[in-house]
């Protein structure tokens, strides 16, 4: 036998049903809040996500799977959406076809992180952005969109959380404030902050080392360095969030670890999941599209977990379609009617097993009973000679004769 490789998952049948649940719901909420699917390659041109992404960042420098190919291409397997979503936007100018660029995709992302619960080295993102507005009306309408995703997943007992990263303008002197608080003490954090104080201050907000947290806990507050543009967004941005009814709290620390952001940045975190809790996240990018070579348009946007909410679904949610029936042939000349009935079931929507091999009527009821199917369809001589069949309800054992034409109407009632 040769295992999968670690970090990697087979999504198995009895789970399949919460993924297609998921797939369904999203592309559904997507349609209705007027995005488009695209649908990208996996690999994509390694300086796509260092240039996109961010040369700091922990995706770029230590979990990317980027290779050579054989034509002496630099190549990676995608760790996140975005930037391959502003590259398609901007290589197809999608601005010109589209009344509001407003996309979405789902698929595998790849990132060489330590595996553990929630989180492995392929993984599943619902992917959503916007390209090309300005105002904070999209930031509310966004944020309302993932909430409502999440809601009409059933996924109960979340938290939105919001913050404001400032721009290109004012973060300089966050970053600067940042620096100065923390003075000498940068030499009491671990040693990934220690390399964040270098490469990428605000990251330190990230850092989950509880030894740290007294230090963190007394640096500044980015909203409290925003420029006056950066101000009113946020403000807007809360107030359509007001206006929505959405509870959320702002917390200073939600810098996100992406390089890119810009102004709002939001999560939307998940009960009962341990340390990997961040459902989906996103924000604003204003300087990514015009960055990767494209039009200045801003961008905002989000990306959901897949597995984290398949771990978040409630129970209820049937995971296997049981079967409405399992076709049941007594004796060698059953078989041809037998196998016309599942066909022509299957063809009215119903979902119809029947067995193969010409096996004993015991061997097929057994796999009936294994198939957990609500009715068996038992077509013997009498049957076949009165153009009936007989409808054996499973739960309760209750059987009649019906007519081969009301087999439908029967399983329905
Ligand atoms: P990010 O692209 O890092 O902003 O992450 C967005 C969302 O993707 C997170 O909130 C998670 O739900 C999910 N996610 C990110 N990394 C992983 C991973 N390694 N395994 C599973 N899910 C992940």
């Amino acid at each position: 036998m040769i295992p999968g490789i670690r970090g990697t998952r087979d999504i198995l049948p009895a789970e399949v049903g919460r993924w297609q649940r998921i797939e369904r719901v999203a592309a559904d909420v997507c349609a209705r809040y007027g995005y488009a699917e695209v649908r990208t390659p996996v690999i994509e041109r390694e300086e796509l996500f260092a240039k996109g992404t961010g040369e700091t960042t922990d995706i770029v420098q230590k979990e990317m799977y980027a290779f050579t190919d054989k034509g002496g291409e630099r190549i990676t397997l995608r760790p996140e959406a975005t930037p391959s979503l502003v590259r398609a936007f901007v290589e197809h100018s999608l601005e010109q076809e589209l009344a509001f660029s407003k996309l979405y995709s789902v698929g595998p992302m790849f990132r060489y992180e330590r595996p553990q619960k929630g989180r492995y080295r392929q993984f599943h993102q619902l992917d959503v952005e916007v390209f090309g507005i300005a105002d904070a009306a999209i930031d509310g309408e966004v944020i309302e969109m993932a909430s409502t995703f999440i809601a009409e997943l059933g996924v109960e007992r979340t938290e939105l959380v919001v913050n404001s990263v400032g721009c290109a303008a004012c973060r300089p002197g966050f970053s600067a404030a940042l620096l100065e608080a923390l003075g000498q003490r940068v030499s009491e954090l671990c040693r990934d902050c220690q390399r964040r104080a270098e490469t990428n201050p605000l990251r330190i907000y990230d850092c989950k080392v509880p030894a740290d947290q007294p230090v963190i806990d007394e640096l500044p507050h980015s909203e409290d360095y925003l420029c006056e543009a950066c101000q009113t967004h946020f403000a807007e941005t809360k107030c359509h969030l007001d206006a929505y009814g959405l509870s959320y709290h702002v917390s200073h620390r939600l810098v996100r670890g992406l390089d890119y952001y810009t102004r709002t940045t939001f999560e939307i975190l998940g009960a009962d999941l341990g340390a990997q809790n961040a459902l989906l996240g996103g924000g604003r990018y204003d300087n990514l599209v015009k960055q990767l070579g494209g039009p200045d348009r801003p961008g905002i946007g989000f990306a959901a977990g897949l597995e984290r909410l398949a771990l978040a679904l409630p129970e209820r949610v049937a995971d296997i379609r049981t079967p409405d029936a399992f076709v049941v042939a007594l004796g060698a000349d059953a078989w041809p009617e037998a196998r016309m009935l599942a066909r022509d079931l299957r063809r009215q929507g119903l979902h119809v097993l029947i067995d193969y091999g010409g096996r004993s009527s015991k061997s097929q009821m057994k796999r009936a009973n294994r198939s957990r199917a609500r009715h068996m369809l038992i077509l013997g001589g009498d049957e076949l000679a009165s153009h009936q069949v007989t409808v054996k309800e499973m739960e309760t054992g209750h059987q009649q004769r019906v007519a081969r034409d009301e087999v439908v109407t029967t399983l329905g009632s």
